[in-house]
C-alpha cells in the first residue's frame, strides 16, 4: 500500500476522474459497488462499498476525458430544419442547431424539431446572449446552443456612419477563445485554473466545437472542389439522402447516387454510389471528404429536382 497522501476531488477533478471516464480508460475497470473516488499520488483510488481498494493510474483517465470533450459526432448531429447549418447570429456567433429531425424516421413530429423550425429565423432579432441561450437551452425545448468558434465579440454599440474610419478602434473579442454555451464547455470555463492544473495546456473544448470546425472544413474543400470546376459549374457530382432510423437502436441510411455529367443531368445519367454496400450516419463524414477529395462536389438530393421520383422507389 502506498503511504501517499489521499486527496478528495477538486471541481475539476470530479469531472474528469468519474466511474465512465476511468471505464473509458481501463475496459475491465468494474464501476458498479463504488463507494467513493479519491486520489493517490499518480493514482486514482477506488474506495468499494465492500472495503475493498483499487489503484488506476490517472494519465489514461485524463486522455479518455479530453478524448471525450473532443469527440466528432456524426454529420446529422447538428443540422436544423431543412440540412440547416450553424446559422450567423451576432457577436461572431451561431446558432447550432440539434439534430433532431435526423434522430428518428418521425423527429420532425417532435414539438423539439417544430420549435426549431418555428424559431430558426428568429434568433437574429434577439441580441442578447442570455436570453437567446436560456431560449436555446431550456429544459422544454433543448434547441441547440450558441457557439462562437472565432471568440465571442462584444455586442455592437451605435455608429456614425459619416465619421471618418481612421479613429476606429480594432475589434476586441470580450472572449478571444473558442467559446460554446453549452453545459460541458461552461463547467470547463468556470474551473479553468482547477482544469488547468490537472491537464497541461488545458483549452475548454466541447464536441460542438469539433463538429463546427469540421463543417466548416467541408464548406471550405466544397468551395474548393466547385472552384476547380470550369466555370463553377462541376461536371462530377453527387447527390445525397439521409434516412433516420425507425427506432433508436438501429442506424439512418445514408444514400449516395454519382454522375459526370453535371448535377442537372438526367436520372439516366446518375448511379449508386457502391451498391453492395450500406451507408449509415456514420459514415457520412468521411464519405463527404472521399468524394471531395476525389473532385466530386455534394448536392443535397433534394435540392435537385430530376432526381425526386429515384428516391422514392427506393
Ligand atoms: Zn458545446
Amino acid at each position: 500500500m502506498s503511504n501517499q497522501q489521499v486527496t478528495e476531488l477538486d471541481a475539476a477533478q470530479k469531472f474528469i476522474y468519474t466511474r465512465t471516464n476511468i471505464r473509458r480508460a481501463f475496459n475491465d475497470f468494474d464501476d458498479t459497488d463504488i463507494a467513493d473516488i479519491y486520489l493517490q499520488g499518480e493514482d486514482c483510488l477506488i474506495l468499494r462499498r465492500d472495503g475493498s481498494q483499487q489503484t488506476y493510474n490517472r494519465e489514461p483517465i485524463k486522455v479518455a476525458y479530453t478524448s471525450y470533450t473532443h469527440r466528432l459526432k456524426d454529420f446529422f448531429s447538428y443540422l436544423g430544419p431543412n440540412y440547416r447549418g450553424p446559422s450567423v447570429w451576432h457577436n461572431n456567433a451561431y446558432v447550432l442547431f440539434k439534430g433532431w429531425y435526423y434522430s428518428h424516421a418521425l423527429g420532425h413530429l417532435t414539438p423539439n424539431a417544430r420549435l426549431q423550425a418555428a424559431w430558426a429565423d428568429r434568433f437574429i432579432h434577439l441580441n442578447d446572449v442570455q436570453k437567446v441561450t436560456a431560449l436555446l437551452q431550456s429544459d422544454q425545448a433543448d434547441l441547440g446552443h450558441l457557439i462562437a468558434p472565432d471568440g465571442l465579440r462584444a455586442q455592437d454599440m451605435p455608429i456614425d456612419f459619416n465619421s471618418s474610419l481612421d479613429t476606429v478602434e480594432d475589434v476586441k473579442p470580450i472572449f478571444g477563445e473558442p467559446w460554446c454555451s453549452c453545459g460541458s464547455y461552461q463547467q470547463q470555463l468556470n474551473n479553468i485554473s482547477s482544469f488547468s492544473q490537472e491537464i497541461e495546456g488545458f483549452k475548454p473544448w466541447c464536441i460542438h466545437l469539433s463538429w463546427f470546425n469540421k463543417y466548416r472544413e467541408m464548406l471550405s474543400k466544397r468551395t474548393e472542389a466547385r472552384n476547380q470546376a470550369p466555370n463553377g459549374t462541376p461536371s462530377k457530382c453527387v447527390a445525397w439522402w439521409y434516412q433516420p432510423p425507425s427506432d433508436h437502436l438501429s442506424d439512418g441510411l445514408f444514400k449516395v447516387l454519382y454522375t459526370t455529367y453535371g448535377a442537372q443531368a438526367p436520372v439516366s445519367h446518375w448511379r449508386n454510389y457502391k451498391p453492395d454496400e450500406h451507408f449509415t450516419q456514420n459514415h457520412a463524414w468521411d464519405l463527404f471528404f472521399n468524394m471531395m477529395e476525389a473532385g466530386y462536389v455534394p448536392f443535397p438530393g433534394r435540392s435537385l429536382p430530376q432526381l425526386q421520383s429515384v428516391v422514392k422507389k427506393q
